[in-house]
């Protein structure tokens, strides 16, 4: 069985647009797409007249090398969030397949099958956070299509570790696509899921250049899977998903220099989540604070709504996760400058004193 046997059956027999990017072959004199033949006279307008390579050579080749693949096996997309609607686009047959989760976690997984029509089936973490194996693979239905694990996840921090994404994967060959989003790996230092890749062609990862390249206003993202569940997501992408400034400002983030001031800020980061995990648990107020792996903690309140406005009236913004399963009491506090993790900390103890 081929995993895409599990896909969509329209979705593999339809013929896909053809651009006139895609079509050309070589020439200088560029006629076929309807494009400007001037470019705008505006600041870095050179070459904004011509569309877009739809997967640029040079970035795939480089995002490839980066996460360990091949270029065959990337699908570069506006950002995660596209990746994630289009495999449930492709996998999930509207009111009838459905996909798995395991709450609290990010909530795109769940708007997108919805979107679709797709069934939404909810295996909670365990209270510690942790994600039981075998809670996920119970709720998994002949109408699974996708099950997703996030790791480190998101809003909680916690981690999956490889062994048990393996037992899952085991477990769903034949049955489901298993997409492991690790949209925050580089903040946890653990092996990737791409490995798994070479001997599952169920498996597909998730990566972004939003967090740790600090690139989330680029919307560049990655998926990794097995060249034909490529191929079969390529049919039905946008011709154009990729702008060339975003192309642009991605190939200058991943150059070496790139990469050096990305490692430095990875560093600080790790540091500043460090002093902020110690720092909020002896804040007044707080109840917990939950170990994470991501550049986010979160943290549990005596008055979380009451601490949100306080933070609010102070100019800080964070994200009340209250509505999440097992998180009544809680805000995700994303990990700033040193400056800014200071107000936090300070709205805290003026709390206290108020
Ligand atoms: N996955 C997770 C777990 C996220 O938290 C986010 C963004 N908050 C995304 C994917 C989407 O990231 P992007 O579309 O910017 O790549």
């Amino acid at each position: 069985m081929s995993v895409l046997d599990l896909a969509r059956a329209e979705i593999r027999a339809l013929a896909p647009y053809s651009s006139a990017r895609m079509e050309a072959s070589g020439g200088t004199v560029l006629l076929n797409a309807n494009e400007s033949a001037r470019a705008p006279s505006i600041p870095g307008g050179d070459g904004l007249n011509r569309y877009p390579d739809p997967q640029p050579r040079g970035l795939v080749e480089t995002l490839a090398e980066l996460y360990g693949s091949t270029p065959d096996r990337l699908l570069v997309t506006r950002g995660s969030d596209e990746a994630i609607d289009l495999l449930t686009r492709a996998f999930c047959r509207a009111g009838q397949d459905g996909i798995v989760i395991s709450p609290p976690t990010f909530g795109m997984y769940a708007v997108s099958a919805r979107i679709q029509d797709a069934a939404v089936v909810e295996a909670p973490l365990d209270a510690d956070g942790s994600l039981d194996p075998d809670k996920l693979l119970a709720a998994v239905t002949p109408g699974t299509k996708l099950v997703y694990v996030c790791t480190p996840n998101n809003p909680t921090g916690n981690l999956v570790p490889l062994e048990t994404l393996k037992r899952i994967a085991d477990a769903l060959q034949g049955r489901a696509l298993l997409v492991v989003d690790e949209a925050y790996a580089e903040f946890s230092g653990t092996p990737s899921a791409t490995t798994l890749i070479d001997s599952y062609d169920h498996v597909a990862v998730l990566r972004t250049l939003s967090k740790a390249w600090s690139l989330a206003g680029a919307r560049v993202g990655t998926l990794i899977a097995r060249a034909e569940v490529i191929g079969l997501l390529r049919r039905i992408i946008a011709p154009y998903p990729l702008p060339s400034p975003c192309v642009d400002a991605a190939l200058a983030a991943l150059s070496y220099e790139g990469r050096r001031v990305q490692r430095h800020h990875v560093h600080e980061l790790l540091n500043e989540r460090a002093r902020m995990a110690v720092a909020l648990a002896k804040s007044p107020g707080v109840r917990a604070v939950l170990p994470s792996h991501a550049n986010f903690l979160a943290v549990r309140f005596d008055d979380a709504a009451g601490t949100y406005k306080r933070l609010l009236a102070a100019g800080v913004v964070v994200r009340d996760i209250t509505k999440y399963p097992g998180l009544g009491d809680a805000l995700r506090i994303t990990i700033g400058t040193g400056n800014e993790n200071d107000r936090v900390l300070a709205v805290l103890r003026a709390g206290a004193s108020a």
